[in-house]
């Protein structure tokens, strides 16, 4: 193949979500990921699909993304698992119900369908394993959930079919600029010259743009993922809590994926079968099934089919970057998504595709400009309600 008109950095949901939209705007695109689709964030994630919780400038890419959620399997003609079956965040106290009260009354304001419940018939209408000691929780009836391989895979099968490249196994090691312009990408295996950069690389942006003198200031914790064997159907909402120190859903094999807050990390990952792993300390698995089993009693009766770590990109407003590199035309960033990355996916792919065909992007971003942290040395966001 020629030069690609766009190079798209990692076959995560944003990376593949923008190959999928730049190609069929007519561009000659080639995808590139160092070890596969969905091998990181969008492989470790709960993908839970919200519209709850989100902070305001996040909300209207949210509410246009699940605009998007329940046609996306038929528009890509492949499973994406997605049901939307709701998100219930728990209350377990006092001090939780108030957090919830006031997203309600926020959130409501801005337009969205999410009703506090604070009878616990109501809530264990919607969650029947649910603990009785729940205290109230908020319920957005169309937020949901999918699988995110299959998303990805989907997405990714997509941009094929309409005429994207697609290298995977092999990574980037630097971008070469000269006089505002990425005249190069170096690979472990050759030299791409593209006409546009496209970085959707996930928790590993800065080892690209800190060459070039520039960074997102990112704090990289790890969440504990579990997940059990397949149980008879007990959940159909994503449960979540109000600190957002848990968050728990079953998907559609059966299988309970749940996830805790966010924990320091050492940084350390290695690769098994292929594919990067980071590793939870034990306390961190026993604080998880001690933490999700208040809300999910059953839960610590269940056969265990894995666990992982999780890592989150996480700005200091728990908000992403999707905008031009300062200075260098044509390199587009779309990372730093703080934990809550994949449900908007459908959206922020083609935002950064919009900018990456110098189109007037198709919602505001200007809460996502890179040079809102000028000056800003450590990233001191709280992990903001996933789930
Ligand atoms: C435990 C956990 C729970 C989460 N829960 C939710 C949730 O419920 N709802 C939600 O919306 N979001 C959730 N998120 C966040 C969401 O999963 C991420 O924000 C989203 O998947 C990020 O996608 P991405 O494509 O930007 O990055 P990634 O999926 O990380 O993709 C980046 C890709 O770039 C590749 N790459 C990196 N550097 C290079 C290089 N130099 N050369 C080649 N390739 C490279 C990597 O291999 C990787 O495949 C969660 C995240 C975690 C970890």
């Amino acid at each position: 193949m020629s030069a690609p008109d766009v190079l798209v950095i990692g076959a995560g949901i944003t990376g593949v979500a923008a190959a999928l939209d730049l190609v069929q705007a007519g561009a000659r695109v080639e995808i590139i990921d160092r070890y596969g689709p969905a091998a990181m964030a969008s492989g470790w994630t709960l993908a839970g699909v919200r519209q709850s919780g989100r902070h305001p400038a996040e909300l209207p890419l949210a509410l246009a993304a699940v605009a998007q959620w329940p046609e996306l399997a038929a528009r890509l003609g492949a499973e994406t698992g997605y049901r939307q079956d709701g998100n219930l965040r728990l209350a377990r106290n006092d001090a939780e119900i108030e957090i919830l009260r006031a997203l309600v009354t926020n959130q409501r304001a801005a337009g969205l369908d999410l009703t506090l419940l604070t009878d616990l018939d109501d809530i264990i209408d919607i969650a029947p394993g649910l603990s009785p000691r729940i205290r109230a929780a908020s319920w957005c009836p169309t937020d949901g959930h999918a699988d995110p391989v299959a998303t990805v895979t989907a997405y990714l099968g997509k941009a094929v079919a309409g005429g994207a490249r697609v290298s995977m196994g092999e990574s980037v090691l630097g971008l070469t600029d000269r006089g505002g312009r990425i005249t190069g990408v170096r690979t472990d295996q050759r030299m791409i010259s593209a006409g546009t950069v496209l970085a959707a690389p996930g928790i590993d942006v800065n080892s690209l743009l800190e060459p070039l003198g520039h960074a997102i200031p990112l704090r990289r914790p790890i969440v504990t993922v579990l997940r059990s064997m397949p149980q008879a159907q007990m959940l159909k909402p994503v449960l979540g809590v109000a600190n957002a120190n848990m968050a728990a859903r079953q998907e559609i094999s059966g299988r309970l994926r749940v996830t805790s807050g966010a924990q320091d990390w050492s940084g350390a990952m290695d690769l098994v079968d292929g594919r990067p792993t980071a590793r939870p300390r034990m306390r961190l698995v026993m604080e998880t099934i001690a933490r999700i089993s208040e809300v999910l009693p059953n839960f610590a009766e269940m056969e265990i089919e894995g666990f992982w770590g999780g890592i989150l990109d996480l700005t200091p407003d728990a908000l992403p970057v999707i905008d031009h590199v300062p200075g260098i035309d044509n390199l587009v960033v779309a990372a730093g998504f703080s934990g809550h990355g994949f449900g908007i996916g459908p959206v922020t792919g083609p935002l950064a595709a919009d900018l990456a065909l110098g189109r007037a992007p198709r919602l505001a971003l200007d809460a996502f400009r890179f040079g809102r942290f000028d000056g800003m040395e450590t990233a001191e966001a709280a992990l903001t309600l996933h789930g």
